[in-house]
């Protein structure tokens, strides 16, 4: 278990009910896109502002942020309609700029917290301070490296903590920019059950279609709120256009969204509910493999026909068999389940393998 020493997030004359959302553009370009962008959302009753300042790029040559030119902006906000404002922070310097501004909330980005050296130097700028920290997952799907950063955080004695799940890079070409890996959230739920995490489907999908469907699943889980990018004309913004919407398509998303849950009063229930979602996503994640497999799988059928190759390769079938039941009991599954599964799995790959030799 993790040892926080947390208070409920709160800002100053503002409480924060399930689902609080934070909505602004990927980055501040220029004083009229904030201004505007920042207006629309206020109209629309939306009470915190997000904007990056400085922007982490993946590859050199892209925008990298407007900098502290950009911060009385910020301010501006503020004065003129009400918002709360939040910044990414990737170090000390940045740290230092925004308590200067009186920025209100600050969050740490996905790449900074994969790196505990820098978020240490955070934390180092940070004490002494009574400001929300919002602490991204890592890039990668490390749960105790995410937990580390808050860790960091919190002893630096920010107490008012909540994790931002933004998804994990993968290699493979997924639907998402992202993958949710939603077990992991769920796993720091169930490890730090008073710390409040909020969901980005913005980063997680990489497009704005998925926005909904992405936020409804977050609040399906329990989630506390959602962070979501939102830019006056997503198309000309200078990052992450694909997955930004006009604050008149943020409030249609966020009206559609049904809280669950809310009226139950029986906490068991919650749960219950929370575990068959899993159940329901890890069941699609199987059948997405599994067809995944069979394509591979009939790929090397077609190869075994061009080079006149029997299609039942008996070593490869043993070997097979052996390694899944040794991998199988070191994740504690029986060996007679696994057997079961991979005989069936075999089965079919053999089937479709028969119809392309014989076509
Ligand atoms: C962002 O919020 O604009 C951002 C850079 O996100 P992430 O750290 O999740 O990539
Ligand atoms: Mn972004």
């Amino acid at each position: 278990m993790a040892n926080l020493k947390l208070e409920p997030i709160s800002l100053p004359g503002l409480e924060l009910k399930r689902p609080w959302v934070v909505a602004g553009p990927c980055s501040a370009e220029t004083e009229e896109q904030v201004m505007e962008t920042a207006h629309q959302l206020a109209d629309k009753g939306y009470k915190i502002f997000r904007a990056g300042i400085w922007k982490p790029r993946t590859r050199p040559g892209a925008f990298e942020g407007v900098g502290t030119v950009g911060l009385p902006w910020l301010k501006r906000v503020k004065e003129e309609t009400g918002m709360y404002v939040g910044i990414e922070v990737a170090n000390a310097h940045h740290v230092y700029e925004a308590l200067k501004y009186g920025i209100d909330i600050l969050w740490i980005g996905a790449r900074t917290t994969a790196n505990p050296f820098a978020v240490q130097e955070i934390a180092d700028a940070l004490k002494g301070m009574d400001i929300p920290v919002l602490v991204k997952n890592p890039v990668n799907p490390d749960l105790e490296l995410w937990i580390g950063a808050l860790e960091r955080i919190n002893r630096a004695g920010i107490k008012k903590l909540a994790a931002i799940h933004r998804g994990f890079s993968t290699y493979d070409d997924s639907k998402y920019r992202n993958h949710p890996q939603w077990q992991i959230p769920i796993e720091l739920r169930r490890r730090i059950p008073e710390l409040p995490i909020i969901c980005d489907p913005s980063h997680i999908g990489g497009k704005r279609e998925l926005i909904y469907k992405i936020s409804q699943e977050a609040m399906d889980l329990n989630f506390d709120g959602l962070i979501i990018e939102s830019h006056r004309c997503p198309d000309k913004a200078w990052s992450d256009a694909k997955q930004q919407v006009t604050p008149d398509e943020l409030k249609k998303i966020t009206k559609k969204i049904v809280l669950r849950g809310a009226n139950i009063g029986d906490k068991y229930r919650a749960s219950l509910d929370e575990l068959r979602t899993e159940i329901d996503r890890l069941d699609t994640t199987l059948l997405e493999t599994l067809e995944k497999r069979m394509s591979i799988s009939e790929a090397i059928g077609k190869y075994k026909k061009d080079n006149n190759i029997t299609i039942l390769q008996t070593r490869r079938y043993d070997e097979i068999m052996n390694n899944r039941r040794k991998q199988g009991a070191s994740l504690g599954l029986s060996e007679e389940f696994t057997t079961k599964i991979f005989e069936d799995i075999h089965e079919e790959s053999v089937t479709r393998q028969n119809i392309i030799m014989n076509n």
